[in-house]
């Protein structure tokens, strides 16, 4: 079809607000996808989403509509984007190749603060909005305050605003029109030299990696001889085509399309998302701008608890690898924990995602320890540099300051909760910034906050303090330097490298204390006393002592050989209970994250 009847848009809103099911109807309406073949949720493609009900991985899909008013035909590539703040960077791409945006609110929720982070997005990238409220099926619904408060609180106009229930398939045919009426069609010159941005890139085992693209300017013919101009590489597009949403190889692609490519590409750390594909020669001089390399902000130890399991999860995490430039791993040598991977993740969502990977998928039992911020220290000799791992700290004597990463925070709450969330920011370390009345009832509360305070699930104490009702989101901000100092732990006498955190000084004792107080109901007892220290340097600043089993636990075994006994008992409550094996005390999984629920 001709430029003026294509169409490109992405979906956005808040979790929950109904964008995968409205995906899907858009898909069965156009007959995209046979309401046969449409399993539940079709854009939300991985199992591991299904089950979270989140996207994760971009998708996206051409559908053909005939618009019922002029007869013709059109095509409408709808780009479907992650709906979580690690993977922004991925949102912002898939969002640039799009002219405009489906805004989906749940009409009997209202404007939410992923709402708002997304449409900020989308402003960016310039789209064109489509306010579409979503449920209005529910009794619930007030689509006339949601269409006032996105008026108010967004600063769009609502009078194009589509009812809809993507549950019930209402409204569905008024979103194409307005697809149609209101989204611009692209304005790429097919003259120009090729300009493609990748929007998203994957691995598959048969055919190597396959490249998501928007054509900005130019075309794509089968066969041409083409250039990665950030990564620099050269690749032959062996097979270019369109999603419909299988993939179908076609032999050109025009300016405003968008489509897959499948180069001989080996992994995609080669096919970074925000690349700009041009041709060898005659190619484009400048890339497509707003390239940034994904940026790991969360370092974790991943160890495997048997140590005959190491080189499988090396494998494991290579294979993760393939497929996820932003999953980042080097060997680490622990003293507690022997040898694994000290492994850098966008955020914590990505961090779950690749630690349930390794074990669903590649079938390895691992401890994880609990997840670090990035730091930044200035030695007293030496250059300052990163740090991303609390037990390679400097002594405070060797070093001039230490600074963290800070997030700029925003959260939309009921107002009767604007106090308890105040209370929660500020034993957070959080500095208040600001606070606006959105509409009635409903507030703003800005904090800027130590991103460290923030990866300490204070999500889950934000939706506990408010039943669920508030929500956030972040932006990482910069550094701070802070009077920070590292905790570190013994148990029996053995420092545990793997339990040393990074706290604020003025933290430190009550956060020693909640930490042994917490290891001491975690770590089961043995024969003998375990005491648990948490220290600053060589100063102890909280203990707890473990009693020693009683002797007669054991004599309760009664018949059989009872060591084997104690064996079966032990290996049971193993298999139960991940346990690390510390000198001679079993630690659990748990322990190793206590210091993530404390505060
Ligand atoms: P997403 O997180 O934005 O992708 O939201 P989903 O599409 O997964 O929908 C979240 C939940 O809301 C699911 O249980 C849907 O069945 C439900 N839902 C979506 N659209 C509607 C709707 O129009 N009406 C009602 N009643 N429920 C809906
Ligand atoms: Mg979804």
């Amino acid at each position: 079809v001709p430029t003026e009847r294509i169409r490109n848009i992405s979906i956005i809103a808040h979790i929950d607000h109904g964008k995968s099911t409205l995906a899907d109807r858009l898909l069965e309406i156009t007959g995209t996808v046979s309401a046969r073949d449409m399993k539940e949720q079709f854009m939300d493609s991985n199992e591991i989403e299904r089950d979270r009900g989140i996207t994760i991985k971009l998708n996206a899909a051409r559908m053909n509509y005939t618009n019922p008013e002029d007869g013709l035909n059109y095509v409408i590539h709808l780009i479907d984007t992650p709906g979580h703040v690690d993977f922004t960077f991925e949102v912002s791409r898939s969002l640039e190749a799009c002219e405009g945006a489906l805004l989906v609110v749940d009409a009997s929720q209202g404007v939410e603060a992923q709402t708002l982070a997304n449409v900020y997005l989308a402003l960016d990238a310039n789209l064109e909005l489509i306010p579409v409220l979503n449920k209005i099926d529910l009794p619930g619904a007030e689509p006339e305050r949601v269409s006032r408060e996105i008026e108010e609180v967004v600063g769009l106009d609502t009078s194009n605003a589509i009812r809809a229930s993507a549950k019930a398939g209402v409204g569905i045919s008024d979103i194409l029109s307005g697809i149609i009426h209101y989204i611009p069609p692209p304005a790429g010159n097919t003259a120009s030299p090729l300009r493609a941005l990748i929007f998203d890139s994957y691995y598959d085992p048969y055919r190597g990696v396959i490249v998501y693209f928007r054509i900005v300017d130019g075309s794509l013919r089968k066969g041409e001889k083409i250039k990665f101009m950030v990564t620099g590489k050269d690749f032959i597009a062996e097979e270019i085509g369109v999603m419909t949403p299988d993939q179908q190889p076609v032999d050109v692609l025009g300016s405003g399309e968008i489509g897959y490519l499948i180069a001989g590409v080996k992994t995609v750390e080669d096919a970074r998302v925000g690349d700009t594909i041009t041709t060898s020669t005659k190619g484009a001089e400048e890339p497509l701008p707003g390239y940034q390399e994904a940026k790991p902000m969360l370092f974790a130890g991943l160890f495997p608890l048997d140590s005959d399991q190491y080189h499988q999860l090396k494998d494991s995490l290579e294979k993760l690898k393939l497929n996820d430039a932003a999953l980042q791993f080097e060997v680490e040598n622990s003293a507690a924990m022997g040898f694994g991977f000290r492994c850098g993740f966008l955020g914590l969502l990505h961090m779950e995602v690749v630690q349930e990977r390794l074990e669903r998928e590649y079938g390895l039992d691992i401890i994880t320890t609990a997840p670090s911020v990035v730091y930044s220290v200035k030695p007293v000799k030496g250059e300052e540099f990163f740090l991303d791992n609390p037990a390679d700290l400097p002594d405070a004597t060797k070093r001039e300051y230490i600074s963290e990463p800070y997030c700029r925070l925003e959260i939309i709450t009921p107002e009767e909760y604007v106090g308890t969330l105040m209370e929660l920011a500020q034993s957070r370390r959080g500095e208040y910034k600001d606070m606006r009345y959105l509409v009635q009832g409903r507030t703003t509360l800005v904090y800027d906050l130590p991103l460290a305070e923030l990866v300490n699930d204070f999500f889950d104490h934000l939706k506990s303090r408010t039943k669920g009702y508030a929500s956030m989101e972040y932006t990482v901000t910069g550094y701070r330097q802070n009077d920070l100092v590292r905790l570190d732990v013994a148990i029996n006498g053995e420092n545990v490298d793997a339990l040393s955190g990074i706290v604020h000084r003025e933290k430190a004792y009550s956060v020693g204390k909640a930490l042994v107080t917490k290891l001491k109901e975690i770590v089961p007892r043995a024969q003998f006393k375990i005491p648990i220290q948490a220290k600053i340097g060589a100063k102890i600043v909280a203990s707890q002592q473990i009693s020693a089993l009683k002797k007669d636990v054991t004599a309760k075994c009664y018949g059989g050989d009872i060591s084997r006994k104690k064996k079966l008992i032990q290996k049971q409550a193993a298999g139960k209970k991940r346990m690390k094996a510390i000198g001679k005390v079993s630690v659990p999984q748990e322990a190793f994250k206590a210091m993530l629920s404390i505060n």
